[in-house]
């Protein structure tokens, strides 16, 4: 990932996608002063917080207290990356530049003590600039503060959030913020971010090779730069030719598809899976030996999770990655006797689908959204429901099930409500982690959406 990191593009002129930087031109002509939010979604790989970092320079390079005009040309807006601000907003040591992964447990606090430190005036820039990663997994709780602090941003705050799956942020949110889309980039756009490390680095390759790569990264200028980095250090110093790409591209060709593979299990991306399937079986690969490889990968994530071993991305939750492991294994026993190769592992992304959906916690149903129904047990097998339901959360936390064992279980009008006996209870349910642990359990044991209250019992 050196190449990656070394060759992020420093001001929007550099942007490989054209799209990308018509947009941001456009916003910041218009509007250099007014924006408080925007909202950068698309998939992984396209540059979204490189985006961010120069965005935060455009709004507080030193150049513009200079000019200082309601209305800036393109070239007038793009940073200078000589000053102070671009220094080290380049180098993440600007502190009030803020970087917050919303994925990291640690969100909530830093969104608790964003609210409580919003209103101090940053201290030598002219906009404290709050870039939040992966926006969409932050907790309901933090949500909600997030929502406050946009709805009345002091002047000297910009928030930049960004995330790979859109539809999972509340509208209330979306609709506060300039959205720009990332798309996909094309094989022209990929090569542009190419040259630009090819000249860097003095790479010896042919053009047809450059567009060979192009391909094989798939619209990722991530994967791109990571194809080029390996091809470069297994090349030596040859000439990189379109042969060796093509020779190199079986072995890496896996590493890029399980990688891609993992990310349509993450992102519950069927259809990505699908494709990803379909280039390998085109190529005539052993599934078995690509299920191996997964295998092992998840099971590399079982460890990290459990603290056995070294920790890996943090993408998925033991629960998730034990799932995952069953599945594959039983894809794996069955490729044997598979009449299409591919089958088993397509029925895999299939049957995981199904299940994370019904196992996903959807940030909506705190929103207040509106949630359907689902099938909730009748009256009389209420108590049994119960006791299961207890269990469950058991293996989760058994001292919530403790807690549980203390309260009743009530239903009306397609909601569940759990009773608790005092108002320590019930916040203790309320907590969003426990109530995320509370919901995941009674939407898989019901089978669908549940809409989950926690009162307290009326004295
Ligand atoms: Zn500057």
């Amino acid at each position: 990932m050196v190449f990656y990191r070394t060759y992020r593009p420093q001001k929007i002129s550099e942007l490989d996608s054209a799209d990308l930087r018509e947009r941001l031109y456009s916003i910041f002509t218009k509007n250099f002063d007014t924006a408080h939010a925007y909202l950068f979604s698309g998939p992984k790989g396209l540059g979204k917080t490189s985006a961010a970092r120069i965005v935060a320079k455009v709004i507080n390079c030193e150049k513009h207290e200079k000019l200082k005009k309601a209305k800036l040309t393109e070239a007038e807006i793009e940073p200078d990356n000589k000053c102070w601000q671009c220094t080290s907003i380049t180098s993440g040591t600007n502190f009030d530049v803020l970087e917050i992964d919303g994925a990291s447990n640690r969100g909530i606090d830093e969104i608790r003590d964003l609210k409580e430190k919003i209103n101090l005036l940053p201290g030598k820039a002219a906009r404290k600039v709050y870039i939040i990663d992966e926006v969409h997994m932050l907790t309901s709780e933090a949500f909600n503060a997030l929502l406050k602090t946009l709805e009345e941003p002091p002047a000297h705050a910009v928030f930049i959030l960004c995330t790979t799956e859109l539809h999972k942020v509340p509208q209330t949110i979306v609709s506060r913020c300039f959205r720009v889309d990332f798309k996909k980039a094309t094989d022209e756009e990929i090569e542009r971010s190419l040259l630009r490390i090819i000249k860097g680095e003095s790479i010896k390759i042919e053009k047809q090779a450059i567009s060979a790569i192009a391909k094989i990264s798939d619209g990722s200028f991530r994967d791109a730069a990571k194809i080029l980095e390996e091809l470069s250090l297994t090349s030596g110093k040859k000439t990189i030719t379109q042969d060796y790409v093509s020779e190199k591209f079986n072995t890496l060709g896996i590493e890029l598809a399980i990688e891609q593979f993992i990310n349509s299990l993450n992102t519950k991306d069927t259809k990505k899976g699908f494709e990803v399937v379909s280039k390998l079986a085109k190529q005539g690969i052993d599934f078995k030996f690509f299920i191996e490889n997964l295998l092992e990968k998840f099971h590399l994530m079982l460890l990290g999770k459990l603290g056995v071993g070294p920790t890996l991305e943090d993408k998925f939750e033991i629960s998730e990655i034990k799932t995952i492991l069953e599945l594959l294994a039983k894809a794996h026993s069955e490729t044997k006797y598979a009449v299409l190769p591919q089958l088993p592992l397509e029925l895999m992304i299939v049957e995981w689908s199904e299940r994370a959906q019904s196992l996903e916690f959807r940030v909506q149903n705190s929103q207040g959204n509106q949630v359907a129904a689902g099938r909730l047990p009748s009256a009389g097998k209420l108590d049994s429901f119960y006791n299961d339901f207890i269990n469950e959360v058991k293996v989760h936390n058994h001292l919530i099930a403790g807690v549980l064992r203390s309260c009743e279980i009530e239903q009306t009008n397609g909601s569940m409500q759990i009773i608790a006996i005092s108002k320590f209870h019930k916040e203790k349910l309320e907590e969003s982690k426990t109530f995320k642990i509370l919901q995941d359990v009674a939407e898989a044991l019901v089978g669908k959406k549940v809409k989950l209250d926690i009162i307290l019992r009326p004295s």
